[in-house]
């Protein structure tokens, strides 16, 4: 049985871009007779706000979507993720990093990855009485992955209407597993539950396909199941720009205000 989920963050209301990365879900989930689960990804308090989730699962039912279970809401199960955290950091995997954003950006020498400037490393270069010093000190700290080590080869994964895709986390560098300010990162949340809620096939946004690198490496470490990927086009505006609350992209919340009907958002959405 297949099994699909729309995992918004809610850091605002949704729009017609997320309507589309919803009703995909949702629509082959339906046809397949399998399961459509809601995740609210809301990891990051600086940014997630419990109102916009609140809006999400009223905005999706006013769409006429259903999703099957309790909705899975990511900041009620923190110690899960501090327990992959502990598994990894045991095996040698991942280091403190001390650095500040102006620090990593003083590091100009650093190449590009897909998500901006590949740490330089330096926090992984720092002597273990060192670093013992720092966290004794109690000085704030992200998780990192010691990439060269989490990863020796390069992987793939199964995307549907390509088969399997070659792709090599190592361009990222030492990834993020755990910010300073947030307990554990989009990376390490979205593989775990996908696992976790026994989730087949992966329906999202062209833009995250070059982090299924990462996410592929996470499952390979844990030994989670890959699950079929199929990355979709994003919606663009007039212009073509990809759809962006802040560039103006109605909010369904505000469409249904305006009188549209859920059948026309549908329409619109594809
Ligand atoms: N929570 C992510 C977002 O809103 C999507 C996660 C995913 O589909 O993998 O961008």
């Amino acid at each position: 049985m297949i099994t699909t989920r729309f995992a918004p963050s809610p850091t605002g209301y949704l729009h017609l871009g997320h309507a589309h990365a919803a009703l995909v879900a949702w629509r082959r989930a339906r046809q397949a007779g399998g399961r459509f689960l809601l995740r609210i990804e809301d990891i990051d308090a600086t940014r997630c706000r419990p109102d916009f989730a609140a809006a999400i699962l009223e905005d999706l039912a006013w769409l006429g979507l259903d999703w099957d279970g309790e909705v899975r809401v990511q900041s009620a199960h923190l110690p899960e993720y501090r327990a992959v955290l502990d598994g990894l950091a045991g095996r040698g995997l991942l280091y403190p990093c001390f650095c500040t954003r102006a620090d990593i950006a003083r590091a100009a020498t650093a190449p590009h990855g897909p998500e901006g400037p590949v740490y330089p490393g330096t926090c992984r270069h720092l002597s273990a009485d060192e670093r013992a010093a720092r966290l004794a000190a109690g000085l704030p700290h992200a998780l990192r992955m010691d990439m060269a080590r989490a990863c020796t080869a390069p992987l793939r994964f199964l995307e549907e209407g390509e088969g399997e895709v070659p792709c090599d986390p190592r361009a990222f560098g030492d990834v993020v597993l755990a910010r300073k300010d947030a307990p554990a990162s989009y990376h390490l949340c979205v593989t775990h539950d996908d696992a976790l809620q026994g989730v087949t096939l992966v329906t999202r946004g062209i833009d995250l396909k070059p982090a299924t690198a990462v996410h592929r490496l996470l499952q390979l470490l844990m030994g989670w199941p890959a699950p079929l990927y199929a990355h979709h086009g994003l919606l663009t505006d007039a212009r073509g720009r990809r759809l962006a609350k802040r560039d103006g992209a109605p909010a369904l919340r505000d469409l249904r205000a305006q009188g549209v009907s859920p059948e026309a958002v549908r329409a619109a959405a594809g």
